[in-house]
């Protein structure tokens, strides 16, 4: 038997179910030793909420893997230098991973293969996080697709490359002298002083086992109304797997597998299936987007916006950061991410078009924040969708398709619901005035308690004022490009 031990090299794959590298390590009958790497300095480095994140899935990961009889080992620093360091100190005899898609993972995948390789180890590399790699999808004439409906007709015909996920291994070996390995704790990937994410541990269960329990409750309950109510904020219609599978504690494959099999056995309409298939698509499709466009979560990718006279306005990004725009929907949202460290997809839509319409501020600076708030945040999903709501990306929503935040509230949260949860000082304003408070009758206002300006904000603009100062910046620019 083989005494030198295969390294697993564990990033957004987070699981041990359906994880093609673990599953191929097991097999070679080889001592095998999961590695994690905290690497603060690589592209796509997790942010605040990520790393909270982070912590709780690694933490379930560890237990797992000690379960099957391996041990996790934590080391911090540069990834690749790490890998070589931990082969050269291990005696391994090979290395494998799951592949990753940001340019410049791949980048730093590829040279570390090559000089593994030159050094004599075995690599093998698999695809545990997409249905089909950006490079199996093609238009007809073998290129990349820039437009959403074409490439998912594309992958629907093409269907998941791989036909059912794999089990988790059974056991796993360990080496007989394990390596060093950093405790969790000491990367304090939670924040302290404050603790600003005490109240996350309720809502959310990191881990395999969680997300494992998010698809179930997902397929018993809201995967029957997705169809009709994902957009819908007040409703708890969508999966919230994007967390799990940000972390690939799940992968697409399971949740593609999972609600095939519910609509074939009638517990769960055609329709809905459909739907949040096609969701799951857009996950690949941004995915496509930025491993074919490297610069995605710089550069538009619509030329003409690379001039677009963005507007520095401090004041109005701290009040769209704190919820406090005056917009009750917008603040729900924002607020919503605060204190969650996730928002609905409708809201996420609608906050990002009143930062880069009405405000004018970059779609980079949001996403920003988005990157640094969100427990799902993707470097894919995150740079795509900023592109698409700020019209500058491949298949993007018009720039003069501009978000009225009063319409959009009374039209997918007509009662208020989503908004009294989030913005407790309008709780007691009837639902025909609480998307636009200050349009509301004195004594509607005296009576929920509403003092404009001073328990709520006033607006800190005029939509319809905005909404022209958007497009005429929008024209300028296409004029001059
Ligand atoms: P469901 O509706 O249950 O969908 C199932 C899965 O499909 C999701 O978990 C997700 O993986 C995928 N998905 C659904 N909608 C989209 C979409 N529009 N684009 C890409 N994938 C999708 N999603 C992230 O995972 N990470 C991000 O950083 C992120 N940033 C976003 C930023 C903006 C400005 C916008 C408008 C959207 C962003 N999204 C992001 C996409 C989307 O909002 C979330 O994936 C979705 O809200 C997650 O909720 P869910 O799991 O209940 O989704």
């Amino acid at each position: 038997m083989n005494e030198r031990p295969v390294i697993v090299w564990l990033r957004r794959d987070l699981r041990l179910a359906d994880n093609p590298a673990l599953h191929a390590a097991a097999r070679t009958g080889a001592p095998v030793i999961p590695l994690y790497v905290f690497d603060e300095a690589e592209a796509f480095a997790p942010g605040a909420a990520a790393k909270w994140r982070l912590h709780y899935s690694l933490d379930a990961l560890s237990a797992a893997l000690r379960r099957a009889g391996a041990r996790l080992t934590l080391r911090r620093g540069r990834g690749p230098a790490i890998v070589r360091a931990l082969a050269a100190e291990t005696e391994a005899a090979a290395v494998f991973w799951n592949r990753r898609y940001a340019p410049a993972h791949v980048e730093a995948d590829k040279t570390l293969k090559t000089d593994l390789v030159r050094a004599g180890l075995e690599v093998r590399t698999f695809n545990a996080g997409l249905l089909r790699e950006p490079w199996e999808i093609k238009t007809k004439n073998g290129g990349p697709f820039r437009v959403y409906t074409p490439f998912w007709k594309a992958l629907r015909a093409a269907g998941p490359a791989r036909a059912e996920p794999l089990p988790a291994p059974k056991a796993l070996r360990p080496p007989a002298d394990p390596p060093h390995s950093d405790d969790l704790d000491d990367w304090r990937l939670l924040p302290r002083d404050p603790d600003w994410a005490a109240r996350f541990a309720d809502i959310w269960r990191p881990g395999e086992a969680g997300a494992q329990a998010a698809l179930a409750r997902f397929l018993d309950g809201p995967a029957g109304r997705y169809a009709a109510e994902r957009d819908r904020p007040d409703r708890d219609a969508t999966s919230r797997l994007s967390h799990h599978l940000a972390f690939g504690e799940i992968g697409p494959l399971q949740v593609w597998r999972a609600i095939e099999a519910r609509a074939a056995a009638g517990d769960v309409k055609a329709a809905s299936a459909e739907k949040f298939l096609s969701e799951l698509a857009w996950r690949e499709f941004s995915c496509h987007l930025l491993f074919h466009n490297p610069a995605l979560s710089e550069a538009p990718l619509r030329k003409e916006f690379v001039g677009f006279p963005w507007r520095d306005d401090p004041a109005g990004f701290k009040a769209w950061r704190r919820g406090r725009t005056g917009y009750p929907i917008v603040d729900a949202g924002m607020r919503e991410l605060w204190r969650t460290g996730w928002m609905h997809n409708r809201v996420r839509m609608i906050a990002a078009s009143f930062l880069v319409k009405d405000l004018l501020i970059d779609w980079r600076r949001g996403a920003a924040w988005f990157w640094d708030t969100l427990i799902d945040a993707d470097p894919a999903n995150n740079s795509a969708s900023w592109q698409w709501v700020a019209g500058c990306g491949a298949d993007a929503a018009p720039y003069f398709r501009i978000f009225n935040p009063v319409a959009q509230g009374e039209k997918f949260d007509p009662q208020g619901d989503y908004v009294r949860r989030f913005v407790p000082e309008l709780a007691k304003m009837p639902p025909e005035h609480i998307h636009a408070p200050w349009r509301a009758p004195p004594d509607v206002l005296d009576k929920a308690g509403v003092v404009l300006g001073k328990s709520y904000p006033e607006p800190i603009l005029d939509h319809a004022a905005a909404r022209k100062r958007a497009l005429a910046a929008y024209e300028r620019t296409r004029r001059d490009a």
